[in-house]
């Protein structure tokens, strides 16, 4: 497919994906049900009529998350509310899900604060030096995510089934082993590979950061998410984490490639 839609073919393809959008995510191999949520998250990043379209963009793609991983896992859940052993972890995030959770915390200047103090304790560090130093996260409290709907995708998608890992891993120091069911692991892999792939369609900057050092610089600074919207990169001063590796880029780029002729 290279040449544009014509408008018939944009009208059967908009309402393919309107069927598409409300359901889980289809994880076979045929890419049109993911290349639907794809056209649909540069729809919601270019929302002129939103006051966060980053917000809109990845609340879509969390809730597609969401709706896609099984609700009852073969082996159940070992996490509970209140359980928050592993928010001592270095979390990596794209720019939309950081403006995503800083649209949480406009009003709650204490929380910026211990943002801001944990990143000066945690920058630079390593993911074993990180787990080492059992800095919390900033964003709890009292045990409980305060951004639990806009945590970051990453943060969603990191479960537990066994308690006593979680324990070994991030009380004890142990070399970390935490099982996981199967489909978290590959709903979380498709979801951001349809996030980042919508972000290089859109023109946007789809590299990944520290959590503690995006939301810092970005809650530092007056109308950064129109500002990045708009192409200016007000997060030039945080060090963007690896480059995807080669597999993982070559699926963000093959979704891309699908998608372009459509958009
Ligand atoms: S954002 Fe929420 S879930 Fe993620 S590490 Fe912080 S407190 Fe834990």
């Amino acid at each position: 497919m290279t040449d544009r839609l014509s408008r018939p073919e944009r009208r059967a393809l908009q309402r393919q994906d309107a069927e598409i959008l409300p359901l889980p995510l289809s994880m076979g191999t045929d890419p049109r049900p993911a290349a639907a949520h794809v056209r649909h998250v540069i729809h919601l990043l270019r929302g002129v009529h939103s006051d966060s379209p980053c917000s809109d963009a990845v609340a879509h793609v969390t809730a597609l998350f969401d709706r896609t991983v099984s609700p009852q896992p073969p082996t159940p859940l070992a996490c509970r509310k209140g359980c928050s052993h592993c928010c001592t972890q270095l979390v990596v995030l794209t720019a939309p899900e950081a403006f995503f959770v800083a649209a949480q915390l406009r009003k709650r200047p204490n929380t910026v604060a211990a943002i801001i103090e944990a990143h000066h304790r945690t920058q630079g560090l390593a993911i074993n030096e990180r787990l080492q130093s059992k800095v919390l996260c900033p964003l709890l409290d009292d045990a409980i995510c305060s951004i639990y709907a806009a945590r970051p995708l990453g943060c969603h998608a990191f479960v537990s089934t066994n308690l006593e890992a979680c324990l070994a891993t991030f009380e004890r120091g142990e070399v970390p082993n935490i099982p996981m069911p199967a489909d978290y692991v590959s709903v979380l892999y498709t979801c951001r590979i349809l996030l980042l792939a919508a972000l290089r369609l859109a023109g946007l900057n789809s590299s990944v950061y520290e959590m503690n050092a995006a939301l810092a610089v970005i809650l530092a600074q007056d109308n950064a998410e129109a500002r990045w919207l708009a192409g200016e990169d007000v997060l030039a001063s945080v060090p963007a984490t690896a480059p995807p590796p080669p597999q993982f880029n070559d699926a963000i780029a093959k979704m891309a490639a699908f998608v372009a002729p459509t958009v």
